[in-house]
């Protein structure tokens, strides 16, 4: 299985290799960045030890849930791996974390069309009552809907939000259908409810819900709060129109205030300019359903994969990369804020920031966040990118979960954008395992990263609008 993978993997790099044998020896470089440039790209079509790196933490790893056991594991696992890819300075930068997870989810209709319905708990809901709590359903089109409805016109009963996500090539439904996920038990809480339901934040017709964070301050938020499947939240909305629906919802957590997580740091150590950091991340942790396979470990494979080929050139970049992998994103950025709590100090070293968090698919889009004078910078590595099927983007990336803070800060960043069409099918499901990377897709998002951190290194370049000054939080 390894071999033919290997196989194909050799035959995707020379289709591409011997159709455009030079990617950067046009763009406006030194001849020898070009050609190391070039070279770069070129291995990173063959990558193995990226696509490796993510095959083993989901297979030997699995699940690794924010401040749990399994992501205390991946820390470890993810120290030795990179000690054994000879990255310099291999570290992880404690911090805790509120700690939340499930223990039991069900729910069923009661009364003559008693039946189950599929759900699964958001992140921070509270438990109900040992044995369910039993409650009406109130049927909202949109979260806008709920928070218009009259003060305690929910007492008692259960709110169920049922906006629909669709299909974008950049992603950009999520943010709006993420609303609901992050605030349907707030606004239910305030107008009296006992319990939150949502439709699936996700663009799948399978009876397999998502799940994903809500609001919250400390483990818990308002109230017990869980996602249909999308057949379900169809389901449900079809009993409604038949008359009024009773529900049983169970679910229990457990908690704590304090848990260890942490950020999993790799350098490539730079030459003369050491003190100088390109830094590119992904997260380590992922929701507990799936094996975190495209969120993130494909992020990790790939900045890792990308690092790893600089790292083995013949001479050191000029630049340190730094690669970070983040702990907790996806339960409150805790490894984000954490970082720029312990890096504030030295935040003017930071010279350019990237994030793989989206999946495995092909970058189509190349987006920067750099300073007016530093524009022609971009032109260079757009050029440098196009032939690897990336299109042209703004000036106006917004880098990514991990990275927004520093950006709020002024550290410059870019937003290599991948194709989205598929991945909020599998986003927060079990079904996110290592089976839905595409390899030839993947190999491409190694070659992307390789070749704009290597020019930023080596270029010495300053994409900045001014020196950064303070590194707020979010
Ligand atoms: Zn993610």
């Amino acid at each position: 299985m390894r071999q033919i993978r290997h196989i194909a993997g050799i035959l995707a790099g020379m289709a591409i290799l011997v159709g455009a044998p030079s990617f950067a020896q046009d763009a406006d470089l030194s001849p020898e960045i070009a050609a190391t440039t070039d070279q770069l790209i070129a291995d990173a079509l063959l990558d193995e030890v990226g696509l490796q790196f993510v095959e083993d933490l989901t297979t030997e790893v699995g699940a690794r849930l924010g401040g749990s056991p399994d992501e205390a594991r991946a820390r470890v696992w993810a120290m030795n791996a990179l000690k054994e890819l000879n990255f310099d300075r291999t570290r992880v930068e404690d911090f805790t974390i509120p700690y939340w997870a499930r223990t039991r989810e069900s729910a069923r209709v009661i009364g003559a069309n008693a039946q189950d319905l599929v759900i699964t708990a958001l992140g921070g809901s509270r438990a109900t009552p040992e044995g369910g709590l039993e409650a009406d359903i109130v049927r909202f089109e949109t979260l806008s809907d709920l928070k218009a409805a009259d003060a305690d016109s929910l007492a008692g009963k259960i709110a169920f939000i049922d906006e629909r996500m669709y299909k974008t090539q950049d992603g950009s439904g999520y943010g709006l259908a993420v609303r609901k996920r992050g605030g349907c038990a707030n606004a239910a809480a305030e107008k009296g409810a006992v319990a939150c339901l949502i439709r699936s934040v996700g663009t799948q017709p399978h009876r397999m819900p998502h799940t994903g964070g809500m609001f919250r301050e400390g483990a818990l938020g308002a109230l017990p709060a869980a996602a249909l499947s999308g057949p379900d939240a169809d389901q449900l909305t079809r009993l409604l129109d038949r008359g009024p629906v009773r529900v049983n919802l169970d679910i229990g957590v457990e908690y704590a205030d304090a848990a260890p997580s942490g950020n999993v740091i790799a350098e490539v150590e730079g030459s003369d300019l050491e003190d100088e950091i390109i830094l590119i991340g992904c997260h380590l942790d992922s929701w507990d359903l799936g094996t975190g396979a495209l969120d993130d470990g494909a992020g990790c494979g790939i900045v890792v994969g990308a690092a790893k080929l600089i790292a083995d050139l013949p001479e050191k970049p000029r630049r340190t990369i730094r690669v970070v992998l983040y702990g907790s994103e996806e339960v409150g950025l805790f490894g984000a804020n954490a970082y720029a709590r312990q890096h504030g100090d030295d935040l003017d070293k930071h010279m350019l920031a990237a994030e793989s968090d989206f999946g495995a698919g092909r970058i189509w889009r190349f987006q920067t966040n750099f300073g007016e004078a530093a524009i022609s910078y971009a032109d260079v590595m757009k050029q440098v990118l196009t032939p690897l099927g990336v299109s042209e983007g703004d000036n106006a990336a917004g880098g990514g979960p991990d990275i927004g803070v520093l950006r709020r800060a002024g550290v410059p960043v870019v937003t290599p954008a991948q194709d989205g069409r598929d991945y909020f099918d599998y986003h927060h499901t079990p079904d996110d395992t290592f089976d839905k990377i595409d390899p030839e897709a993947f190999r491409q998002n190694v070659a992307v990263y390789a070749a704009f951190t290597y020019i930023a290194a080596q270029t010495g370049w300053d994409f900045r609008k001014s020196e950064p000054t303070s590194m707020g939080s979010d």
